[in-house]
């Protein structure tokens, strides 16, 4: 039986089962050794260098498949399975669900309907700490497929639950039916009015939002920290908020219309009369219902009164019945209710906010204050003087995590009650934010409130961008950091109340009692001071029963002590199943029987996230919690928060990198488990495993650049393809990598040849036929052909001597990297011309002697073996490239300019030498640094498109990108996109990460590209990204194999940054003669 993560091992080695076995640093699991021995199977180790548990720990068996649930609260979900035979994807369907596939075969196609185990599992994952996991998974493309897909799922009686970003965190995102989940083309976008307002569907995510009403000086209200990984469908549907937006901003109060589809596929447009006149015909009763339950309510004084109370302070608990006492419109009242409604009363398909000003004149000020009792009341006052934008708490334990951090030390030795505020004004202008300083401070004075800082420099409020930076930055860093250092299997919690801020103070002694009572002793408390609202921090395991146990004790407790200081359970979380059996505690009988009744009126079939909000199970909060069991060194400390997957190309066609990590937590954890029916899942699962999460991982890193504790998902899939590779030593596949290296300067010297005959067919049978045969063809060779692929690039040749080129005295060496010693301009590129031509025409005209590295034809920095899994071969590369480059570098004292990023960052990353490392240059870098000065530069472009490679992004480089592209034209858009998933040659050999190719149905995901205009042409705005060709003439980056597959994906000629730079400058000598 082959065994997940060496399939090549397994397949080429042995026949008979392997033992996989997860050690900690040094200390294996002694049993598991023991055991092994005994067995004498063949045994794997992983190494999990990350971990930091010593205990043996036992493999939490409840997550399922095919067990009947019982927590939903639908009807049909707790019907048992009729047959107890382990079936895997279509085959296990049964009854509705069955029928409900036959149903929408002519609705949605094939490849975006999922039933395999790997992909339901990790497409069912969010962030919350409970795992459900749904028979069908369908990627939704468009309203009108949602709409077809709701009836049937109602025809069928099989519930549905939405999901947008996963990142909830209370289990409102997960199901065990059918997940309808957004696909990528939810991008509809309207700005108007100068940006006061701005229409958007759902699948945008909300720092894109943001950043495309930048140029307008606006923003969206709701500020979630997860504000560059949640989706806008999730933050209406959760009512989001954060650090700034309180209540007054969050989307109850700041959005103007929505577009809705009800459970039965009826559609409501709040803007649009006809649509509405139509809904009050069509569903009088809800019209009816709905006003009569807001009757009832305003009439009763006191659950008017409680109803206001409650939502003056941040609240998601239960629904937005504050929308029955706001407001007497049944239209405004239904739009309201959906909000926060997480998905169980209808699906928001598009949404049009009032947007916010974005001030840019802001400062922070960090002040320590005695005890907690000082820093809540100087909040209590800071919020009655309505002159502060942020107040952030941190408890004391919050605050030891972030003392060693820069701009942070004087947090050190600080007394044991001590407590922060972080606290942020802002301002339209210069003046108006000082005004709220003065008033800050004075309020904190005036009220008599020893400060820490008076001490040490009074309340020091710092408009240096670094300074405040380095404050948020601990703030933000405080959910992380309890994550990363976590004993490895045990879950992050992050629970959320809010009290009236008089009450602070008393909710962290109590916080703190709680703590030390249920032993969370790595339990912190911090948050949204201003509005009463606090995060919990703590970790907990849910292996044994005991700990699941003193889970739900705590959860007793705490929820107890909130409404005893007339809290809110969820101040801005959701409900989801976390604290569903909490709600009539904390709201009570009446509120909570109305809430019942508008559950019942829009989903009177309980088929729209049923159990979420709302559930009569009083132990759902601790029912089908998740297991994170230990899998792999690298990704053990993922919280599985899902921040990394917005970065992923792959992620719109296969797997993102959470879901990499979850399908390989779950082959670990039924490995471990080592029972037929566990190891006979883990071998379907592993069927589509080695594609999904390796094959199609461009391995290119950018899911660290994003999340919070820096895990590379790319490392471990790296490492998991070279021990595969590493085990078959004799393979022939190995030994050719072996003799490719060693003879590199031959093979790659035959690259050029290849590709200009492939060219030539192209040129032969044109593009369309070309395309044709390559489909056919490309399957065989195993590399896709497309229209954009580069002809052989010229043969290097020597630079010009230093007379020639009237060096003066300045020199440089040139590492071509093999990429553009072998690729030139695609066919259709005026440009004929090779990189390595542009970039020594640009270092002669500034005067440089070039200097090229002895023996470059053989030069390599062994990406290209790394990345395909040999890494020894890629070091061997490496290691002779550094002796090249210090040799002719004369030890790091030349600069070095190497005209491909993604080699740049691998020599910087592999080489030993630290002099040599800091004297090497992207095209960008040392254009700025070391040729602009030497060159006359004129914006001869009118409009043109820059891509910054992750490997540039990574190694901080966009500034230069975006500086030298401003000097040579007028207009430049700058590209959203992450990555452009061509990792090398992988986007050749698996098109459909890079968008091209069937599969992906949806090319590289559009986001909103900046467009950066010269004043003098007009204001800066934001397109996306895929209107690019209508807009640029043409695009710049630094890595041929990048271009490549951006050229594809745009339909725009793609190329190095130094043709442009070459186009656009004249030597200062020559201006002169002129
Ligand atoms: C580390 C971390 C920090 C966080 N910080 C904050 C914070 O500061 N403030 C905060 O408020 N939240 C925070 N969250 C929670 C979460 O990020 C937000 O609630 C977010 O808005 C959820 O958006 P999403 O796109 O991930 O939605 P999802 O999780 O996919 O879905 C959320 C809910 O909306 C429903 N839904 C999704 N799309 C639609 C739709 N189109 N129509 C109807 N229903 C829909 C889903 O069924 C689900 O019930 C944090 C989460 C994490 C992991
Ligand atoms: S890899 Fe990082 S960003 Fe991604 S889910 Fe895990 S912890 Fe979050
Ligand atoms: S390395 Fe790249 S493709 Fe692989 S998981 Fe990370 S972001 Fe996705």
């Amino acid at each position: 039986m082959k065994r997940l993560l060496r399939p090549s091992l397994s397949r080429a080695v042995s026949k008979r089962p392997i033992r996989r076995l997860h050690a900690t640093g040094s200390d294996l699991n002694k049993q598991q050794m023991a055991h092994a021995a005994a067995d004498a199977e063949p045994v794997q180790v992983v190494l999990n260098t990350t971990s930091t548990s010593t205990k043996p720990r036992v493999v939490p068996d409840f997550i399922i498949n095919h067990v009947a649930p019982t927590h939903s609260g639908s009807a049909w979900l707790q019907s048992k399975r009729l047959s107890e035979k382990e079936a895997y994807g279509e085959a296990s369907l049964e009854g509705g669900y069955k029928q409900f596939r036959e149903d929408i075969r002519n609705i949605v196609p094939d490849s975006r309907v999922f039933t395999d185990p790997v992909r339901t599992l990790a497409y069912g994952t969010d962030a919350s700490f409970y795992r459900l996991v749904p028979k069908i998974v369908v990627k939704v493309h468009d309203e009108a497929e949602m709409i077809k897909l709701v009836q049937y799922a109602a025809k069928n009686k099989t519930p549905v639950t939405f999901r947008a970003g996963g990142t909830s965190l209370s289990g409102q995102a997960i199901t065990d039916s059918i997940l309808l989940k957004l696909g990528h083309t939810w991008r509809y976008r309207k700005i108007w009015d100068d940006g006061k307002y701005i229409t958007v569907e759902p699948g945008w995510i909300l720092g894109q939002v943001n950043r495309m009403l930048a140029p307008y000086g606006r923003k969206l209200g709701p500020d979630p920290s997860s504000i560059d990984s949640c989706w806008i469908g999730g933050v209406v549907a959760n009512n989001s908020s954060g650090m700034c937006c309180g209540v007054a901003q969050n989307t109850y109060h700041t959005i103007k219309d929505l577009r809705i589809v009800f459970h039965d596929g009826t559609i409501l447009d709040t803007a649009d009369s006809v649509s509405w006149a139509s809904f009050q015909r069509t569903h009088k009763h809800i019209v009816d219902g709905v006003m009569q339950l807001a009757k009832q309510v305003k009439a009763d004084e006191e659950l008017s009164a409680l109803i206001r109370k409650k939502f003056s302070i941040k609240c998601t608990t239960g629904y937005s019945i504050n929308a029955l006492v706001d407001f007497d419109e049944p239209l405004e009242i239904i739009k309201h209710l959906m909000v926060g409604s997480e998905g169980t009363l209808g699906f928001v398909s598009r949404a049009t906010y009032n947007t916010v000003p974005d001030y840019k004149d802001k400062a922070s000020a960090f002040i320590v204050f005695p005890t907690v009792e000082d820093a809540s009341n100087a909040t209590w006052e800071l919020r009655k003087a309505k002159c502060t934008d942020a107040v952030e708490l941190m408890d004391r334990r919050s605050l030891r995590t972030c003392e060693n951090m820069e701009h942070l030390h004087f947090l050190r030795g600080i007394p044991d009650t001590a407590t922060a505020l972080l606290v942020e004004c802002r301002g339209s202008n210069a003046e108006e934010m000082q005004a709220r300083i003065n008033q800050a401070e004075k309020t904190i004075n005036d009220a008599g409130l020893l400060t820490y800082h008076v001490r040490l420099n009074g309340i020091n409020f710092s408009r240096d961008p670094a300074v405040c930076t380095a404050y948020w930055d601990a703030r933000k860093a405080l959910i992380p950091m309890v994550g990363a250092v976590r004993e490895a299997g045990t879950s992050v919690l992050l629970e959320d109340v809010a009290v009236p801020v008089q009450n602070l103070a008393k909710l962290c002694n109590g916080l703190e009692e709680m703590f030390n009572k249920f032993e969370y002793y790595d339990g912190s408390a911090f948050g949204h001071a201003l509005e009463g609202n606090l995060h919990l921090v703590f970790t907990q395991g849910f292996d044994t029963p005991e700990e699941v146990k003193r889970y739900e004790a705590m959860m007793d407790y705490l929820c107890k002590l909130v409404v005893s200081l007339e809290g809110s359970l969820k101040a801005e979380h959701g409900t989801g199943r976390n604290v569903a059996p909490y709600v009539e505690m904390e709201w009570g009988k009446k509120a909570t029987e109305v809430m019942w009744k508008l559950k019942n009126l829009f989903d009177p079939s309980d088929l729209l996230n049923p159990g979420v909000i709302l559930n009569k199970d009083p132990n759902v909060h601790t029912q089908n919690l998740k297991p994170l069991p230990v899998a792999h060194g690298i990704v053990d400390s993922c919280m599985e928060c899902g921040f990394c997957e917005s970065a992923c190309p792959s992620g719109h066609v296969t797997l993102t990198p959470r879901q990499r990590i979850v399908a390989t937590r779950e082959i670990s954890r039924l490995e471990a488990l080592n029972t037929a029916s566990s190891l006979d899942k883990a071998e379907e699962m592993r069927k589509s495993y080695e594609y999904l999460a390796l094959d199609s991982c461009a391995a290119d890193g950018m899911c660290a650049e994003k999340c919070p504790v820096n895990i590379n998902t790319g490392r471990m899939v790296k490492d998991l393809r070279a021990k595969s590779v590493e085990s078959n030593t004799d393979s022939y596949v190995n030994q050719l990598a072996t003799i490719a290296s060693k003879n590199f300067g031959l093979m790659m010297g035959g690259v050029p040849i290849v590709l200009n005959t492939v060219d030539l067919f192209h040129k032969l049978l044109g593009t369309k036929v070309m395309s044709l045969a390559s489909s056919f063809v490309g399957p065989l060779v195993g590399l896709h052909w497309n229209p954009y692929l580069a002809r052989g690039a010229s043969p290097i040749k020597a630079p010009p001597s230093a007379v020639q080129t009237n060096a003066q005295n300045k020199k440089v060496v040139y590492f071509a990297t093999c990429v553009s010693r072998t690729m030139g301009p695609a066919r259709g590129d005026f440009e004929e011309a090779s990189i390595h031509e542009k970039t020594m025409s640009v270092l002669a005209k500034a005067g440089y002697e070039v200097i090229l590295p002895k023996g470059l034809s053989n030069a390599c920095c062994g990406l290209i073996f790394d990345s395909r899994g040999y890494p020894k071969q890629g070091e061997e590369q490496g290691n002779n490239l550094e002796a090249l480059l210090l040799e002719a570098s004369e030890n790091g004292a030349i600069p070095i300019l190497c005209d491909t990023s993604p080699c740049l960052m691998r020599m910087k990353e592999t080489f030993q030498d630290a002099k040599l490392k800091s004297a090497m240059y992207d095209p960008t870098e040392f254009a700025a640094n070391y040729l602009m000065e030497h060159l006359v530069v004129a914006k001869r472009e009118k409009s043109i498109a820059i891509h910054v490679p992750c490997s540039s992004k990574k190694m901080k480089k966009d500034k230069y990108f975006e500086q030298i592209a401003r000097a040579c034209a007028m207009e430049v858009t700058m590209s959203p996109v992450p990555c452009c998933g061509m990792a090398g040659d992988r986007g050749l050999r698996f098109p459909e990460i890079s968008g091209g190719g069937v599969q992906s149905s949806v090319k590289v995901p559009p986001g909103a590209a900046m467009v950066i205009r010269d004043p003098a042409v007009g204001p800066n705005t934001t397109i996306a990204w895929d209107e690019v060709k209508d807009n640029c003439s043409e695009g710049f980056s630094t890595s041929r194999t990048c271009e490549i597959s951006l050229s594809n994906s745009t339909g725009s000629h793609f190329k190095s940054i130094m043709y442009l730079l070459d186009r656009c400058t004249i030597a200062k000598e020559s201006q002169a003669t002129a």
